[in-house]
């Protein structure tokens, strides 16, 4: 046994609509030595991302449901500490889907693991803004809603990392730029900090009238992170050709029974002018990762992409924080500092 003791956040038992104590558990166990061509990594900085719920359930979605058990799936940033694999030498840092953990064995030869470019940005940005979120963000917009200048963009999830860099890259290309998102405090902070032209609170009660106002001219790209009522007041304002990139929809993700959801698909299929739309997965763009990623790094070293993060300490807070995302207590990309 190596010297190391790993702890981590295991399925103990599929969550029934919100995540309830003694769904997710922490267990620990002794790290094993590493075979020829492994590489072990400690976790530096854990992203949690709202796909991970849906990942809990017992359906089959687009990838498999976590087995019971198994640590909860996830990205995080590491160092590693020791290696059997002549691709990674000890200190270099990867991203790599290690799961919620303290440490990792991975194959070197393990696909979707990552040496970190340094950019001269802070290295939990390459989970965030610069990192997977960011890319989603970015190609869904450029290659699924191709906005063209002059046209009006409407995401949703607007503080968040994948909302923010929709709505900072479709300002670049000369669109304008609303925002849906929970709160005086987010919206306001979508327009003044991050350039928005508008920020619809749908909390606030006025959703339907409120978008109308901002979005004079109809609905052009609306980029779908949320689904729900949303999605049913965006609906109604898309112009003929308008264009949906389907992300996700986190306003389901807790839902008891997925198949009993009104997904976007049923709300823009239902349209009989319909709007070119369709689900997308980052992994569509994994050939073009490191020049995305450059580009993303190079836009936040140089403070054109600008964002927030909310950071819980240790893995002990990571099942909170997760819980408290899918709500919206998160303001900017959730992450965990796991260790020093
Ligand atoms: P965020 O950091 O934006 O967190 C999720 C946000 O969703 C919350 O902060 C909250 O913001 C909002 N939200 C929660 N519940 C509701 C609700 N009932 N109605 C409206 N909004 C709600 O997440 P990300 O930026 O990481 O991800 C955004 C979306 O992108 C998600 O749907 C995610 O699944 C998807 N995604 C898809 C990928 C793909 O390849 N297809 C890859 C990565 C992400 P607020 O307070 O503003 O409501």
């Amino acid at each position: 046994m190596s010297a190391y003791t790993n702890r981590k956040v295991v399925l103990n038992q599929r969550p029934q609509g919100e995540i309830k104590d003694g769904d997710l558990v922490i267990k620990q166990d002794p790290v094993r030595d590493l075979k020829d061509g492994e590489v072990l990594i400690k976790t530096l900085w854990l992203s949690l991302d709202p796909y991970m719920r849906p990942r809990m359930n017992d359906s089959k979605g687009y990838m498999d449901p976590i087995e019971i058990g198994a640590p909860i799936v996830g990205e995080s940033l590491g160092r590693v500490v020791e290696s059997k694999s002549p691709k990674y030498a000890v200190g270099d840092v990867v991203t790599s889907y290690s799961g919620w953990q303290e440490y990792s064995i991975i194959s070197g030869d393990a696909p979707m693991v990552y040496k970190v470019q340094d950019h001269g940005i802070p290295l939990q940005t390459y989970l965030g803004v610069a990192g997977m979120p960011g890319r989603t963000g970015y190609c869904g917009l450029v290659y699924v809603g191709k906005p063209k200048a002059g046209e009006t963009v409407v995401v949703s999830a607007a503080s968040g990392p994948v909302g923010t860099v929709v709505g900072q890259t479709a300002k670049q290309l000369g669109c304008r730029v609303v925002g849906v998102a929970g709160g005086e405090e987010k919206c306001r902070y979508v327009v003044e900090e991050l350039g928005f032209d508008e920020c619809v609170d749908y909390k606030a009660g006025n959703l339907e009238q409120d978008l109308k106002d901002a979005c004079p001219d109809g609905i052009d790209v609306y980029f779908e992170n949320v689904g729900g009522e949303v999605t049913r007041a965006v609906a109604k304002l898309l112009n003929s050709g308008a264009r949906v990139p389907i992300c996700g929809y986190v306003s389901a993700y807790n839902a008891e029974d997925s198949s009993k959801v009104e997904t976007p698909f049923h709300v823009f299929g239902a349209l009989e002018d319909k709007p070119e739309h369709r689900f997308f997965l980052v992994t569509e763009w994994q050939d073009k990762h490191q020049e995305v990623t450059a580009h993303l790094a190079e836009q936040v070293a140089t403070g054109k992409i600008k964002y927030r993060e909310t950071i819980a300490e240790g893995l002990d807070n990571a099942v909170d924080a997760f819980k408290g995302m899918l709500k919206g207590k998160n303001f900017g990309k959730q992450l965990v500092r796991v260790s020093e």
